[in-house]
């Protein structure tokens, strides 16, 4: 899932989470925030460098996954999978 960064619109003093900025984790379906949880004020969506690390993103969601004991798997060719998090073999394949 993406993490978008939000901060108050600067106009407005906000409060300390929202006046700092702060990052919440939403899938690309779901609307953008708009007010802030805590105080309400008005946000502004910040395009963070985050955003296009899809590198060191996935590394954060594999140990993620393996520290609550999931095994993940990305297709690599036809009905063959190579595991990216998690235990388990090394490849499956479909055949
Ligand atoms: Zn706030």
């Amino acid at each position: 899932m993406p993490i978008y960064r939000y901060q108050v619109l600067a106009a407005h003093p906000g409060c300390d989470q929202c006046a700092r900025g702060f990052e919440v984790m939403q899938k690309m379906a779901d609307a953008p925030l708009i007010a802030c949880p805590r105080c309400q004020a008005p946000l502004r969506k910040v395009i963070t460098a985050a955003n296009v690390a899809a590198g060191s993103a996935r590394l954060n969601s594999q140990s993620h996954l393996e520290k609550h004991g999931f095994t993940q798997y990305r297709k690599v060719g036809k009905g063959v999978y190579e595991k990216t998090a998690g235990k388990g073999p090394d490849y499956i394949s479909g055949d």
